[in-house]
């Protein structure tokens, strides 16, 4: 019996190209403006800083390069995320949900499931997304939020521990997920899962051992 759902974000409830295609040009396009806007402000002048210490030179074409070459590091992390924060306040920027992922979800919470995240993205940029999408607010959808905080999507380990913090056992809880290698590492702990693969963004595996689907539609509880 399933008594909850945890579902991943890009990919699964959002498109995989939100980032690439929105989230980061964004970045990029508002750099310049954003740090004049925001020349007083102490974190971002530490944020320079810092991006300061890690290469010489002016700070704007090194962040730029680095948003160019996806670079993982943390003041460019940093930034992006007071710019997105800023970008979904003025709604410029609207965190996207497919619509049959938000159509079930509602479902699911009106059923009275309760319904986690779990997204490499940080729990932040994950509420900052659902707190501004096509269709308003969903946090109120959520009972809560994981991400690698609590391990790597792709370690067993990390699905037992979001049970335990869920107060379930893993077979009471479903997991939702395009990825292939965490619907692995989730299976391996006794958790439900059923891995989605949208069209246009990634193909049913031929003999993947779990269930695989195109929509939320086509999840019955
Ligand atoms: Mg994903």
């Amino acid at each position: 019996m399933i008594r909850a759902i945890l579902t991943d974000i890009e990919g699964t409830t959002s498109s995989l190209s939100f980032v690439k295609d929105v989230l980061f040009p964004y970045s990029k396009k508002k750099l310049a403006d954003f740090l004049s806007k925001h020349s007083e402000d102490s974190e971002v002048q530490r944020i320079l800083r810092e991006v300061q210490e890690i290469e010489s030179g002016d700070p704007v074409k090194t962040l730029l390069g680095w948003i160019e070459e996806d670079r993982k590091i943390t003041p460019l992390k940093e930034l992006q995320g007071l710019m997105w924060e800023e970008g979904y306040k003025t709604g410029e920027l609207k965190g996207h949900i497919y619509e049959d992922a938000y159509r079930k979800l509602k479902e699911w919470h009106n059923k009275g499931i309760p319904l986690y995240i779990y997204s490499s993205g940080s729990v932040k940029a994950q509420k900052l997304l659902f707190g501004h999408t096509q269709h308003g607010d969903l946090n109120f959808l959520f009972s809560g939020y994981f991400d690698t905080k609590i391990g790597n999507k792709k370690d067993p380990q990390s699905y037992r521990r979001i049970a335990e913090e869920i107060g379930l056992k893993p077979e009471e809880v479903l997991f939702l997920s395009d990825n292939p290698e965490e619907i692995e590492a989730s299976a391996k702990t006794g958790m439900q899962v059923i891995r989605v693969a949208r069209e246009g963004e990634s193909e049913f595996i031929e003999n993947f051992p779990y269930r695989q689907v195109r929509s939320f539609e086509e999840i019955e509880l």
